[in-house]
């Protein structure tokens, strides 16, 4: 029989817990050790069974227990002072509240938050980077708040059949077993949020609170009785649906998050958002919302697109056209044809997201378009990304050199607190005084190599213990009542090279290089003095079978029986295999396509364990490998085809593995340790360990783009958003003169044989059409001279206004200096100008001297 209605019954601990019940209600837990520890006293055996989740541990007691723990002194009074801690770290002062002048609110939308294991609200990259991003902001005091939605059934659960093939399974989350609670009006009832659709229906959802550290999360949830059977299921899981059901999904983030906030901010009666941050182009529709209510205030459509681009951050995060969302047109129209947001038009609405350009598609709606149309603020992901994201995306500053395309790159990080084995805390603590990463020196003496040995060993060996026991559980799944066999209790050994590779299985992380020659890697693993052992996991898109036939193949070659106790596949990749992960590796193994990985975290996260990466130089390693933290496999982009650039990768691979990795980690001295190895993971960890912080990430996003932000939306909305109107009104006009721009005419001289020391003078003559002097900025630009013209290492240097009377060209005049021996060339180039633009290149016109 199937229950009419169901309703969980929320725990109700006794009053004298009321400090446990405190510290569980806030995620800060889940990076707090000690009071992780005081959730596992409460009764170890469920607290490693329910997956370290502290609702659900004091579901799960029974009341005697507490009672118990009620009356234990020793107990009570840790529980009382972790209280205490915890409302300390809540209240205090912290970095953000010594800047100036920084924004009030910061609003962070993203399709996906990973935060801990027991909220599987997350895929992969994306969502840990949410995650981390919320931790960080909060551990700095940044008055951020997290939007995004509740999906009823995460992602999925992955378990591996007989054949090597992946299944899905999509266990339902009940919210009322989370750290939750329902946002509420002022009068006690349910915040709900409404979006009108075609024909008639509203979609409608509550809104679910959540507590991480400092930060709150929002998290809108369409399971509700308000909603048909079909609209309820619009949350129902995270990239489950594709077309319209992904739009529905999109459009309830964006517009309905900016709602939720607005709510949020009435009734908490808290300072509204000034800078608006979209982790990815999913969330984009939140600048029409915002642009719909600035319309309502009186403004026109431009007008107010000017307002929410500058207080509006986008992050790109992929250079793999399949990451994008792309909508079909009509689709788009349709919803907006409607009362979504009457005051905005539905080709206003097309016209941000279409494809206008060079190998665009027009009949297509891109998201990341859009993000970077509504946003006066763009950023790539690692330096490399930012790079090919300019080249990326170039097409829509047309005439612009790649270098020139206005969008920066932040270098993701990770969450340190989050990431670092408790075994090494506890290291730095004990010998090094502190846990800072930025003042921990790990090449300090004060930590012996056997102290450094025996904790990377015991990590290896917590690994191994956990293999054993992931695999004998998906065995005994499986095959209920059948006894594992025994070769399970002994597969991986905690004294052989272990190497990692997890991730999601899309092409191009190439999850099956490594059996790319399947005799070499066997050698390797079963090598009678330097074996190496392999540790695998990732999911596949449900929808992607090729993935599953990757995982397939990998799974099908590590069932030999010579081989399983040294290669493994372990099922359901999530955050609690992750961080057991990470640190029992020795070796992080990421083999992408370049440049495709726009930054990767898992070798991050590894690395601040002490594990070395061997990696392409991709994403943020191309950045960061020095040659003593790990190795670099040589790209083979020159190859004349896929198969062939695979071959010699992989080639490059086994070689390092053999010839320096493997030797170097069993050289051994009469103590047993591998001295040049721990010199190496004493280097990464003292060198990579701030770098990698996803607090130095933070301060970056807010020092370079947060505040710049805010203070434009501050100066733009100024004066009953009258700059607003002018900028409107001044990008219109020069729009419209810009096709009669142009250089007319440059002459250079002052040089007769250019030496070093020398200055070039520079005269341009620039026809203004009906623009003044003051609308442009004339620059000379300059470099080394390259085959065919091309400026390389190019120099700007801007010029000034000589003559003008009007009707005729305008005359600017500069000096440039003859700086460097060699080749030098130079063009000089008009853009517009104005105090509001961020960057020349912003309204993608330029001219240029032929
Ligand atoms: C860090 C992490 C990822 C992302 O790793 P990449 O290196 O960016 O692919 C994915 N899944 C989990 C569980 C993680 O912890």
């Amino acid at each position: 029989m199937k229950a009419i209605r169901r309703f969980t019954v929320r725990t109700v601990l006794p009053e004298s817990l009321a400090a446990v019940a405190a510290l569980a209600a806030n995620l800060r837990w889940s990076w707090h050790e000690p009071t992780k520890a005081l959730f596992a006293r409460i009764d170890p055996q469920r607290w490693e069974d329910l997956d370290h989740d502290p609702v659900a541990l004091l579901g799960a007691v029974d009341p005697a227990r507490l009672d118990e723990l009620a009356a234990d002194s020793a107990f009570m009074a840790e529980a009382e002072a972790l209280r205490a801690d915890l409302t300390a770290y809540l209240e205090q002062p912290r970095w953000y509240q010594s800047l100036p002048d920084a924004p009030q609110r910061i609003a962070y939308f993203s399709p996906e938050f990973g935060i801990a294991s027991a909220i599987p609200q997350y895929s992969g990259g994306l969502g840990i980077l949410a995650g981390d991003h919320l931790k960080s902001a909060s551990d700095l005091g940044l008055p951020l708040i997290g939007v995004g939605l509740f999906y009823r059934a995460g992602y999925f659960r992955q378990a591996i059949d007989r054949d090597g093939w992946q299944k899905e399974s999509y266990p339902l989350i009940d919210p009322d077993g989370l750290p939750m609670q329902m946002l509420r009006e002022h009068d006690g009832s349910a915040v709900r949020i409404s979006l009108r659709l075609p024909g008639g229906d509203a979609l409608h959802a509550r809104v679910w609170q959540m507590q991480v550290g400092r930060v709150v999360l929002l998290l809108l949830d369409t399971d509700i009785h308000d909603n048909s059977d079909e609209l309820r299921g619009v949350t129902d899981r995270l990239y489950g649906g594709g077309g319209e059901h992904r739009l529905l999904q999109e459009l309830l983030l964006g517009i309905g998050g900016v709602r939720a906030i607005k709510r949020y901010v009435d009734v908490t009666g808290t300072p509204a958002p000034e800078v608006f941050h979209t982790n990815e182009g999913h969330a984009g529709f939140l600048g029409l919302e915002r642009i719909s209510d600035l319309i309502a205030e009186g403004l026109s459509f431009t007008e107010a697109l000017q307002v929410v681009r500058a207080g509006t951050l986008f992050t790109t995060h992929t250079p793999v056209p399949a990451g994008i969302d792309r909508f079909d047109g009509e689709l788009i129209e349709r919803y907006f044809s409607t009362d979504l947001l009457p005051a905005v038009s539905a080709p206003d609405v097309l016209a941000l997201g279409t494809e206008d350009y060079e190998g665009g598609d027009p009949a297509v709606f891109n998201m990341a378009v859009m993000g970077l149309r509504l946003a006066q603020r763009a950023n790539g992901v690692s330096k490399l990304h930012g790079d090919v994201s300019r080249g990326m995306f170039g097409a829509l500053w047309e005439g612009f050199d790649q270098d020139d395309v206005p969008i920066t790159s932040v270098t993701n990080g990770v969450h340190a607190p989050t990431w670092t084995d408790p075994r090494m805390v506890a290291l730095a603590k004990e010998k090094l005084g502190t846990y800072e990463t930025s003042s921990c020196d790990w090449r300090s003496e004060a930590v012996t190599d056997a102290d450094l040995w025996a904790v990377r060993r015991a990590m290896r060996e917590q690994l191994v213990t956990d293999a054993r026991e992931r695999v004998t559980a998906a065995w005994a799944e499986q095959n209920p009542g059948v006894a594992a066999p025994s070769w399970m209790g002994e597969l991986l050994d905690p004294d052989v090279l272990t190497i990692g590779f997890a991730r999601r299985v899309p092409t191009y992380k190439r999850l099956t290089l490594m059996l790319h020659d399947p005799d070499r890697l066997r050698a390797l693993l079963t090598h009678p003095e330097r074996p190496v052992q392999l540790v695998i996991a990732g999911k596949s898109h449900p929808a992607d079978d090729s993935g599953k036939a990757l995982i397939q193949k990998l799974v099908q070659f590590a069932a030999d029986p010579e081989l399983r106790r040294r290669i493994v596949f372990l099922p359901n990749y999530d955050i609690g295999m992750a961080r057991l992960l990470y640190p029992g590796t020795d070796i992080w193994l990421n083999n992408p396509l370049r440049p495709l990985e726009a930054c990767g975290t898992s070798g991050m996260k590894a690395a601040l364990n002490g594990s070395l990466n061997l990696s392409i130089l991709d994403g943020w390693w191309n950045e960061y490998y020095d040659a003593e933290n790990g190795w670099a496999i040589p790209t083979a982009d020159a190859a004349g085809d896929g198969a062939e650039r695979d071959k010699l990768e992989a080639e490059a691979m086994y070689d390092l593995i053999e010839h320096q990795i493997a030797p170097r980690y069993y050289d051994r001295d009469a103590e047993g340790l591998p001295r040049r190895w721990l010199q190496s993971i004493r280097h990464t960890l003292a060198t990579l360990s701030p770098e990698l912080s996803a607090d130095r990430m933070v301060r970056e996003y807010v020092e370079r783009l947060y505040v710049p932000a805010a203070h434009a939306e501050r100066a733009i909305t100024a004066d009953d958003h009258r700059p607003a109107r002018e900028l409107a009104a001044w990008k219109a006009r020069v729009a419209a003169e810009w096709p009669h721009v142009s250089v007319t005419h440059v002459e250079s001289g002052g040089v007769q044989s250019p030496q070093v020391g020398d200055e070039l003078k520079v005269r341009a003559h620039v026809q203004l059409a009906g623009l003044s002097p003051d609308d442009v900025l004339v620059e000379v630009a300059f470099g080394r001279a390259r085959n065919g013209d091309d400026l390389v290492d190019v120099r700007r240097q801007p010029l000034e206004l000589a003559e003008h009377e009007l009707g005729q060209p305008a005359t600017f005049v500069g000096m440039v200096p003859l700086a460097r021996s060699g080749s030098f060339g130079y063009n000089v180039r008009v853009t517009p100008k104005h105090a509001l633009l961020a960057n020349p290149a912003e309204l993608g016109l330029v001219a240029v001297a032929h």
